[in-house]
């Protein structure tokens, strides 16, 4: 398929079709300052981005939503040239709690629809407005919930989840990458005992190559083979820098060494919730 900086959607199996390279939205809290979110979504709205990957939990919805916003009265973008994926979080699990959650999320974007709303954790926390719940002893709250899941998926150079694209391929299921450039490396989240993903010898050198940097090799090896690609930057440098993938592509042979780089081994592993009776990465996919 060909893809290009003014054309990339492909296509879903309902009809739909989503941007191939989505702007992610999650930036600790604490360490981030009012206005970041709202000023790197309109510089990637103009830069060329259409998919924005959000949360509730992230508590920067109203930012994406504004900035949205603003571009559409601009006349830069119409609401339907957006592709935005919103999150039901833990605590919301319940089937009751699900559509307020979503009109919560309606609200703070101050926008009538989101084209995608997915289970962010398939593990269910006690209901309530605690967002990570816990007991007088530190113990979380978990929650027994009848839950059919379908969660996002870490892929990226290092682990790069050939069986579940195969799989996915063969149910024609499009897969979106979370963390494609091996995440921000938070330890309070963040196994970082592998290695930074963008420092890799591999990547660099085909950056060299391309005049292209390791995060761009990266992200190309994904759409290349078809994989939606959601990396995070607040900084409009690397906003563009991330866009500007659609102006080279990697042979087949360097896609297939990329694709030893696999180490099957997750940046996002969460193991303080490794005893939830859902916890998924327990299975091979
Ligand atoms: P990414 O792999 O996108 O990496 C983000 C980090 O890389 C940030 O520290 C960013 O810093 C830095 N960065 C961005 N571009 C470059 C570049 N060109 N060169 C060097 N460094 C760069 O990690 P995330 O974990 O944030 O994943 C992306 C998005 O996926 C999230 O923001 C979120 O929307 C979604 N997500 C969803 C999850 C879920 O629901 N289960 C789990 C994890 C992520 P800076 O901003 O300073 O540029």
């Amino acid at each position: 398929m060909y893809l290009s900086a003014a054309n990339h959607r492909i296509p879903l199996s309902d009809g739909n079709s989503i941007p191939i390279i989505g702007l992610g939205t999650f930036s600790e809290p604490a360490l981030t300052k009012k206005g970041d979110c709202a000023a790197s979504v309109k510089i990637a709205i103009d830069i060329g981005y259409r998919h924005f990957d959000g949360a509730h939990l992230y508590q920067n919805e109203n930012e994406v939503g504004d900035a949205i916003s603003e571009k559409i009265a601009e006349g830069k973008v119409k609401r339907e040239d957006i592709f935005y994926c919103g999150k039901l979080w833990a605590t919301n699990h319940v089937p009751e709690m699900v559509r307020p959650a979503l009109e919560r999320t309606l609200k703070s974007l101050k926008l009538d629809y989101v084209d995608l709303y997915i289970i962010e954790v398939p593990m269910a926390f006690k209901p309530g407005n605690e967002v990570y719940p816990r007991d007088e002893n530190g113990k979380w709250l978990y929650h027994k919930s009848d839950l059919c899941a379908t969660w996002e998926v870490e892929c990226h150079p290092y682990f790069t989840q050939p069986k579940l694209l195969k799989f996915c391929r063969q149910h024609d299921i499009v897969v979106v990458a979370y963390s494609p450039l091996g995440t921000s490396r938070n330890p309070l989240w963040v196994n970082v005992s592998s290695p930074p993903l963008l420092n890799d010898v591999l990547l660099n050198s085909l950056g060299k190559k391309y005049r292209k940097t390791a995060a761009q090799v990266a992200l190309r090896f994904n759409i290349q083979r078809g994989v939606v690609v959601i990396p995070k930057s607040f900084k409009p440098e690397r906003i563009k820098e991330n866009f500007q993938i659609f102006d080279f592509s990697l042979t087949e042979e360097e896609m297939k060494s990329i694709e030893a780089l696999n180490t099957n081994i997750r940046f996002v592993e969460l193991l303080m919730w490794c005893d939830h009776p859902e916890y998924p990465f327990h299975d091979e996919y």
